[in-house]
Protein backbone atom coordinates (compact mmCIF):
# COMPACT_ATOMS: atom_id res chain seq x y z
CA UNK A 1 0.00 0.00 0.00
CA UNK A 2 0.67 3.57 -0.71
CA UNK A 3 1.03 6.51 1.99
CA UNK A 4 -0.67 5.82 4.99
CA UNK A 5 -2.96 8.42 6.19
CA UNK A 6 -2.23 8.73 10.03
CA UNK A 7 -5.72 8.55 11.45
CA UNK A 8 -6.17 9.28 15.35
CA UNK A 9 -7.57 6.59 16.83
CA UNK A 10 -9.77 6.33 19.90
CA UNK A 11 -9.58 2.74 21.43
CA UNK A 12 -12.01 1.19 23.43
CA UNK A 13 -11.22 0.73 26.88
CA UNK A 14 -12.58 -2.94 26.98
CA UNK A 15 -13.25 -4.81 24.06
CA UNK A 16 -16.85 -6.64 23.67
CA UNK A 17 -15.57 -9.85 22.00
CA UNK A 18 -14.87 -11.99 25.44
CA UNK A 19 -19.14 -11.42 25.87
CA UNK A 20 -19.50 -12.32 22.12
CA UNK A 21 -21.01 -15.19 21.22
CA UNK A 22 -19.12 -15.78 17.52
CA UNK A 23 -21.13 -19.56 17.28
CA UNK A 24 -24.40 -17.64 17.04
CA UNK A 25 -24.31 -14.80 15.34
CA UNK A 26 -27.10 -13.13 13.62
CA UNK A 27 -26.60 -10.67 10.76
CA UNK A 28 -26.40 -7.33 11.72
CA UNK A 29 -27.01 -7.53 15.26
CA UNK A 30 -23.20 -7.43 16.34
CA UNK A 31 -21.10 -4.90 16.21
CA UNK A 32 -17.41 -4.56 16.66
CA UNK A 33 -15.39 -2.57 18.74
CA UNK A 34 -14.57 0.18 16.34
CA UNK A 35 -16.30 2.57 13.60
CA UNK A 36 -14.06 5.04 11.32
CA UNK A 37 -15.63 8.32 10.52
CA UNK A 38 -15.21 11.35 8.49
CA UNK A 39 -17.11 14.52 8.36
CA UNK A 40 -17.82 16.85 5.41
CA UNK A 41 -18.00 20.52 5.73
CA UNK A 42 -16.76 23.45 4.12
CA UNK A 43 -16.29 21.36 1.06
CA UNK A 44 -14.27 18.84 2.01
CA UNK A 45 -13.72 15.67 3.70
CA UNK A 46 -11.99 16.11 7.47
CA UNK A 47 -11.78 14.96 11.23
CA UNK A 48 -10.80 11.54 10.01
CA UNK A 49 -10.85 9.23 12.60
CA UNK A 50 -11.46 6.04 14.20
CA UNK A 51 -13.28 5.80 17.56
CA UNK A 52 -15.39 3.48 19.71
CA UNK A 53 -18.64 2.39 17.86
CA UNK A 54 -21.16 4.06 20.33
CA UNK A 55 -24.46 6.32 19.68
CA UNK A 56 -23.87 9.61 17.37
CA UNK A 57 -25.63 12.96 18.34
CA UNK A 58 -27.75 13.71 15.90
CA UNK A 59 -30.20 17.19 15.95
CA UNK A 60 -33.97 16.62 15.23
CA UNK A 61 -33.47 19.01 12.22
CA UNK A 62 -31.58 16.40 10.72
CA UNK A 63 -32.10 16.43 7.29
CA UNK A 64 -31.23 12.86 6.48
CA UNK A 65 -34.40 11.99 9.02
CA UNK A 66 -36.70 13.88 6.59
CA UNK A 67 -35.67 13.41 3.51
CA UNK A 68 -33.55 10.45 3.56
CA UNK A 69 -30.16 11.90 1.71
CA UNK A 70 -28.24 8.72 2.47
CA UNK A 71 -26.16 6.00 0.56
CA UNK A 72 -24.74 3.10 1.68
CA UNK A 73 -22.32 -0.10 0.69
CA UNK A 74 -22.21 -3.65 1.48
CA UNK A 75 -19.21 -5.68 1.65
CA UNK A 76 -17.36 -8.74 3.29
CA UNK A 77 -13.60 -9.38 4.46
CA UNK A 78 -12.58 -13.36 5.29
CA UNK A 79 -9.75 -14.19 7.45
CA UNK A 80 -7.72 -16.98 5.46
CA UNK A 81 -5.43 -19.95 7.14
CA UNK A 82 -2.32 -17.38 8.12
CA UNK A 83 -5.03 -15.12 9.81
CA UNK A 84 -4.59 -12.83 7.16
CA UNK A 85 -7.50 -10.61 6.25
CA UNK A 86 -8.92 -10.43 2.74
CA UNK A 87 -11.11 -7.62 1.24
CA UNK A 88 -13.08 -8.79 -2.10
CA UNK A 89 -13.59 -5.71 -4.51
CA UNK A 90 -13.07 -2.74 -2.35
CA UNK A 91 -12.91 -0.86 -5.18
CA UNK A 92 -15.67 -1.25 -6.83
CA UNK A 93 -17.70 -0.70 -3.54
CA UNK A 94 -15.39 2.59 -3.57
CA UNK A 95 -16.42 3.80 -7.29
CA UNK A 96 -20.02 2.48 -6.60
CA UNK A 97 -20.45 4.58 -3.47
CA UNK A 98 -19.76 7.58 -5.62
CA UNK A 99 -21.73 6.54 -8.44
CA UNK A 100 -24.54 6.39 -5.52
CA UNK A 101 -23.59 9.86 -3.96
CA UNK A 102 -24.07 11.66 -7.76
CA UNK A 103 -27.35 11.10 -8.41
CA UNK A 104 -28.04 11.64 -4.54
CA UNK A 105 -26.29 14.94 -4.84
CA UNK A 106 -23.80 14.23 -2.51
CA UNK A 107 -19.88 14.36 -2.23
CA UNK A 108 -17.68 13.02 -3.58
CA UNK A 109 -15.66 10.67 -1.36
CA UNK A 110 -11.73 10.46 -2.37
CA UNK A 111 -10.36 6.70 -2.18
CA UNK A 112 -7.97 7.38 -0.10
CA UNK A 113 -10.28 8.13 2.70
CA UNK A 114 -12.40 5.24 1.86
CA UNK A 115 -9.05 2.61 1.18
CA UNK A 116 -7.26 3.73 4.78
CA UNK A 117 -10.45 4.15 6.94
CA UNK A 118 -11.03 0.43 5.86
CA UNK A 119 -7.71 -1.52 5.98
CA UNK A 120 -6.95 0.68 9.17
CA UNK A 121 -10.43 -0.09 10.88
CA UNK A 122 -10.46 -3.59 9.75
CA UNK A 123 -6.68 -4.00 10.94
CA UNK A 124 -7.64 -2.43 14.68
CA UNK A 125 -10.86 -4.39 15.15
CA UNK A 126 -9.20 -7.73 13.06
CA UNK A 127 -9.70 -9.98 16.09
CA UNK A 128 -13.61 -9.70 14.99
CA UNK A 129 -12.84 -11.49 12.04
CA UNK A 130 -14.61 -14.85 12.65
CA UNK A 131 -12.38 -18.25 12.33
CA UNK A 132 -15.42 -20.82 11.82
CA UNK A 133 -15.55 -21.72 8.07
CA UNK A 134 -18.14 -19.68 6.21
CA UNK A 135 -18.30 -16.92 8.73
CA UNK A 136 -16.60 -13.34 7.69
CA UNK A 137 -17.13 -9.95 8.63
CA UNK A 138 -19.76 -7.54 6.97
CA UNK A 139 -18.32 -4.31 5.97
CA UNK A 140 -21.05 -1.37 6.23
CA UNK A 141 -19.60 1.81 4.75
CA UNK A 142 -22.19 4.48 5.30
CA UNK A 143 -23.32 8.36 4.20
CA UNK A 144 -26.14 10.95 4.89
CA UNK A 145 -26.69 14.17 5.44
CA UNK A 146 -26.00 16.14 8.22
CA UNK A 147 -27.35 19.62 7.85
CA UNK A 148 -29.96 20.51 10.65
CA UNK A 149 -32.40 22.25 7.99
CA UNK A 150 -36.14 21.85 7.86
CA UNK A 151 -35.92 22.09 3.91
CA UNK A 152 -35.76 20.79 0.46
CA UNK A 153 -32.40 21.03 -0.63
CA UNK A 154 -29.22 19.20 -1.12
CA UNK A 155 -27.27 19.30 2.59
CA UNK A 156 -23.73 21.23 2.99
CA UNK A 157 -22.52 18.73 5.55
CA UNK A 158 -22.39 14.94 5.62
CA UNK A 159 -21.02 12.29 7.58
CA UNK A 160 -19.45 8.74 6.44
CA UNK A 161 -19.02 6.07 8.18
CA UNK A 162 -17.55 2.53 8.45
CA UNK A 163 -18.78 -0.36 10.61
CA UNK A 164 -18.57 -3.79 10.79
CA UNK A 165 -20.29 -6.73 11.77
CA UNK A 166 -19.26 -10.39 12.51
CA UNK A 167 -21.60 -12.65 10.48
CA UNK A 168 -21.38 -16.62 10.86
CA UNK A 169 -21.92 -18.69 7.98
CA UNK A 170 -24.20 -17.28 5.82
CA UNK A 171 -25.92 -20.74 4.91
CA UNK A 172 -28.02 -20.28 1.84
CA UNK A 173 -31.20 -22.02 2.22
CA UNK A 174 -32.66 -22.18 -1.19
CA UNK A 175 -35.38 -19.31 -1.57
CA UNK A 176 -38.60 -19.11 -3.42
CA UNK A 177 -39.72 -15.95 -4.65
CA UNK A 178 -42.90 -13.85 -6.29
CA UNK A 179 -42.82 -12.32 -9.14
CA UNK A 180 -43.87 -8.60 -8.75
CA UNK A 181 -46.36 -7.44 -11.47
CA UNK A 182 -48.30 -4.38 -9.22
CA UNK A 183 -45.62 -2.94 -7.12
CA UNK A 184 -42.40 -1.06 -8.26
CA UNK A 185 -39.12 -0.87 -7.01
CA UNK A 186 -37.87 1.48 -9.58
CA UNK A 187 -38.42 3.00 -13.05
CA UNK A 188 -36.00 4.82 -15.47
CA UNK A 189 -34.70 8.33 -14.48
CA UNK A 190 -35.71 6.81 -10.99
CA UNK A 191 -33.10 6.17 -8.35
CA UNK A 192 -32.77 2.31 -8.35
CA UNK A 193 -29.25 2.24 -9.56
CA UNK A 194 -28.53 3.78 -6.57
CA UNK A 195 -27.79 2.14 -3.11
CA UNK A 196 -29.82 4.63 -1.57
CA UNK A 197 -32.13 4.55 1.76
CA UNK A 198 -35.30 4.91 0.15
CA UNK A 199 -35.65 2.47 -2.66
CA UNK A 200 -35.41 0.19 0.52
CA UNK A 201 -37.99 1.56 2.63
CA UNK A 202 -40.50 1.62 -0.28
CA UNK A 203 -39.77 -2.14 -0.89
CA UNK A 204 -40.79 -3.21 2.73
CA UNK A 205 -44.53 -3.10 2.04
CA UNK A 206 -44.60 -4.69 -1.31
CA UNK A 207 -41.78 -8.21 -0.01
CA UNK A 208 -44.19 -7.86 3.61
CA UNK A 209 -47.40 -8.84 1.55
CA UNK A 210 -45.20 -11.97 -0.60
CA UNK A 211 -43.85 -13.01 2.85
CA UNK A 212 -47.31 -13.15 4.16
CA UNK A 213 -47.81 -15.13 1.07
CA UNK A 214 -45.08 -17.93 2.02
CA UNK A 215 -42.60 -16.23 -0.24
CA UNK A 216 -39.15 -15.19 0.89
CA UNK A 217 -38.66 -12.60 -1.65
CA UNK A 218 -39.90 -10.62 -4.85
CA UNK A 219 -38.54 -10.69 -8.27
CA UNK A 220 -39.08 -6.95 -9.57
CA UNK A 221 -40.26 -5.97 -12.91
CA UNK A 222 -39.92 -3.15 -14.82
CA UNK A 223 -42.75 -0.09 -14.06
CA UNK A 224 -43.55 0.62 -16.81
CA UNK A 225 -45.21 -2.45 -17.94
CA UNK A 226 -44.19 -5.31 -15.37
CA UNK A 227 -43.15 -7.47 -18.15
CA UNK A 228 -39.72 -7.47 -17.73
CA UNK A 229 -37.83 -9.44 -14.63
CA UNK A 230 -35.83 -6.87 -12.98
CA UNK A 231 -33.74 -8.01 -10.06
CA UNK A 232 -34.65 -9.32 -6.45
CA UNK A 233 -34.05 -5.61 -4.51
CA UNK A 234 -31.27 -6.55 -2.48
CA UNK A 235 -29.64 -9.45 -5.19
CA UNK A 236 -29.48 -9.62 -8.87
CA UNK A 237 -31.21 -12.69 -10.20
CA UNK A 238 -30.00 -14.69 -13.43
CA UNK A 239 -31.45 -17.31 -14.64
CA UNK A 240 -30.22 -20.34 -16.61
CA UNK A 241 -32.32 -21.35 -19.49
CA UNK A 242 -31.66 -24.37 -22.19
CA UNK A 243 -27.34 -23.83 -21.92
CA UNK A 244 -27.86 -20.64 -21.70
CA UNK A 245 -26.97 -17.73 -18.68
CA UNK A 246 -29.37 -14.29 -19.04
CA UNK A 247 -29.53 -11.81 -16.58
CA UNK A 248 -30.89 -8.17 -16.72
CA UNK A 249 -28.73 -5.46 -18.22
CA UNK A 250 -27.38 -2.61 -15.86
CA UNK A 251 -27.79 -0.09 -18.11
CA UNK A 252 -31.48 1.35 -17.52
CA UNK A 253 -30.64 3.01 -14.49
CA UNK A 254 -33.14 1.12 -12.76
CA UNK A 255 -30.82 -2.02 -11.35
CA UNK A 256 -28.31 -2.20 -9.04
CA UNK A 257 -24.92 -2.76 -10.47
CA UNK A 258 -24.03 -5.66 -8.16
CA UNK A 259 -20.92 -6.59 -7.65
CA UNK A 260 -20.84 -10.09 -7.11
CA UNK A 261 -23.41 -9.87 -10.34
CA UNK A 262 -19.93 -8.98 -12.04
CA UNK A 263 -17.68 -11.13 -10.48
CA UNK A 264 -20.18 -14.04 -11.71
CA UNK A 265 -20.37 -12.80 -15.35
CA UNK A 266 -16.26 -12.50 -15.59
CA UNK A 267 -16.06 -15.82 -14.32
CA UNK A 268 -18.65 -17.09 -16.85
CA UNK A 269 -16.48 -15.52 -19.60
CA UNK A 270 -13.23 -17.31 -18.04
CA UNK A 271 -15.21 -20.54 -18.03
CA UNK A 272 -16.86 -20.09 -22.01
CA UNK A 273 -20.36 -20.40 -20.48
CA UNK A 274 -22.46 -18.70 -23.03
CA UNK A 275 -24.04 -15.55 -21.22
CA UNK A 276 -26.75 -12.98 -22.16
CA UNK A 277 -27.12 -9.62 -20.54
CA UNK A 278 -30.98 -8.99 -21.41
CA UNK A 279 -33.83 -9.08 -19.68
CA UNK A 280 -36.07 -11.84 -19.55
CA UNK A 281 -39.66 -11.60 -19.88
CA UNK A 282 -42.23 -12.64 -17.46
CA UNK A 283 -43.50 -14.81 -20.79
CA UNK A 284 -40.42 -16.10 -21.29
CA UNK A 285 -39.87 -17.15 -17.63
CA UNK A 286 -43.17 -18.75 -17.47
CA UNK A 287 -42.90 -20.71 -20.92
CA UNK A 288 -39.17 -21.87 -19.65
CA UNK A 289 -40.62 -23.05 -16.92
CA UNK A 290 -43.44 -25.28 -18.11
CA UNK A 291 -41.55 -26.56 -20.44
CA UNK A 292 -38.74 -27.70 -18.21
CA UNK A 293 -35.78 -25.58 -20.07
CA UNK A 294 -35.18 -23.30 -16.90
CA UNK A 295 -32.44 -25.53 -15.79
CA UNK A 296 -31.60 -22.74 -13.00
CA UNK A 297 -32.15 -19.57 -10.87
CA UNK A 298 -30.02 -17.81 -8.78
CA UNK A 299 -29.72 -14.65 -6.62
CA UNK A 300 -26.49 -12.78 -6.74
CA UNK A 301 -25.28 -10.31 -3.70
CA UNK A 302 -23.17 -10.07 -1.26
CA UNK A 303 -24.78 -11.55 2.40
CA UNK A 304 -25.09 -15.00 0.61
CA UNK A 305 -23.34 -14.87 -2.88
CA UNK A 306 -25.26 -17.28 -4.66
CA UNK A 307 -28.66 -17.62 -3.34
CA UNK A 308 -30.42 -20.78 -4.99
CA UNK A 309 -34.07 -20.30 -6.25
CA UNK A 310 -36.81 -23.12 -5.60
CA UNK A 311 -39.96 -21.99 -6.44
CA UNK A 312 -40.92 -19.14 -8.31
CA UNK A 313 -44.39 -17.77 -8.72
CA UNK A 314 -45.63 -16.43 -11.84
CA UNK A 315 -49.01 -15.06 -12.83
CA UNK A 316 -50.53 -16.37 -9.61
CA UNK A 317 -49.18 -20.13 -10.25
CA UNK A 318 -46.04 -22.05 -8.37
CA UNK A 319 -43.42 -23.54 -10.70
CA UNK A 320 -41.02 -25.62 -8.21
CA UNK A 321 -37.31 -25.56 -9.86
CA UNK A 322 -35.81 -29.06 -10.80
CA UNK A 323 -32.75 -29.70 -8.01
CA UNK A 324 -29.88 -29.16 -9.03
CA UNK A 325 -26.91 -31.21 -9.97
CA UNK A 326 -23.55 -30.50 -7.81
CA UNK A 327 -22.17 -29.46 -10.85
CA UNK A 328 -24.45 -27.49 -12.24
CA UNK A 329 -23.35 -23.60 -12.94
CA UNK A 330 -24.69 -22.05 -9.65
CA UNK A 331 -22.71 -24.52 -7.25
CA UNK A 332 -19.54 -24.41 -9.51
CA UNK A 333 -19.82 -20.42 -9.28
CA UNK A 334 -20.33 -20.29 -5.55
CA UNK A 335 -16.96 -22.58 -4.68
CA UNK A 336 -14.85 -20.72 -7.05
CA UNK A 337 -16.16 -16.89 -5.45
CA UNK A 338 -15.75 -18.46 -2.13
CA UNK A 339 -12.17 -19.93 -2.89
CA UNK A 340 -11.08 -17.00 -4.23
CA UNK A 341 -12.85 -14.95 -1.64
CA UNK A 342 -11.16 -17.07 1.39
CA UNK A 343 -7.59 -16.90 -0.35
CA UNK A 344 -7.20 -21.27 -1.49
CA UNK A 345 -7.42 -20.44 -5.24
CA UNK A 346 -6.17 -18.11 -7.54
CA UNK A 347 -7.43 -14.59 -7.79
CA UNK A 348 -6.59 -13.76 -11.62
CA UNK A 349 -8.49 -10.28 -11.85
CA UNK A 350 -6.75 -8.97 -8.63
CA UNK A 351 -10.26 -9.23 -6.29
CA UNK A 352 -8.93 -9.21 -3.23
CA UNK A 353 -6.91 -6.95 -0.56
CA UNK A 354 -4.86 -8.47 1.81
CA UNK A 355 -4.72 -6.76 5.29
C1 LIG B 1 -26.57 -4.38 -2.85
C2 LIG B 1 -27.60 -4.80 -3.82
C3 LIG B 1 -27.43 -5.85 -4.72
C4 LIG B 1 -26.22 -6.76 -4.70
O1 LIG B 1 -25.02 -6.08 -4.88
P1 LIG B 1 -23.64 -6.77 -4.45
O2 LIG B 1 -22.63 -5.73 -4.75
O3 LIG B 1 -23.49 -7.99 -5.26
O4 LIG B 1 -23.77 -7.08 -2.99
C5 LIG B 1 -28.42 -6.09 -5.65
N1 LIG B 1 -29.54 -5.35 -5.70
C6 LIG B 1 -29.75 -4.33 -4.83
C7 LIG B 1 -30.99 -3.53 -4.95
C8 LIG B 1 -28.79 -4.03 -3.86
O5 LIG B 1 -29.01 -3.04 -2.99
Amino acid sequence: MKTQLALPVTKVQNSRIPETDFSNLVFGRTISDHMFVADYKDGEWTDLRIEPYGPLSINPANATLHYGQSIFEGMKAYRNEDGKILVFRADANWRRLNESAERMCMPELPEEVFMEGLTQLIDLDRDWVPTAKGASLYVRPYMFAMDDYIGVRPSDTYKFIILTCPVGNYYSKPVSVKVETTFTRATEGGTGAAKTAGNYAASLYPARQAQKAGYDQLLWTDGRSHSKIEESGTMNVMFKINGKLITAPTNTGTILKGITRDSVIQLAKDWNEPLEERFLTVGELESALIDGTLEEAFGTGTAATIAHVERINVNGKDYILPSKSADAFSHRVLAELDGIKYGQVADPHNWIISI
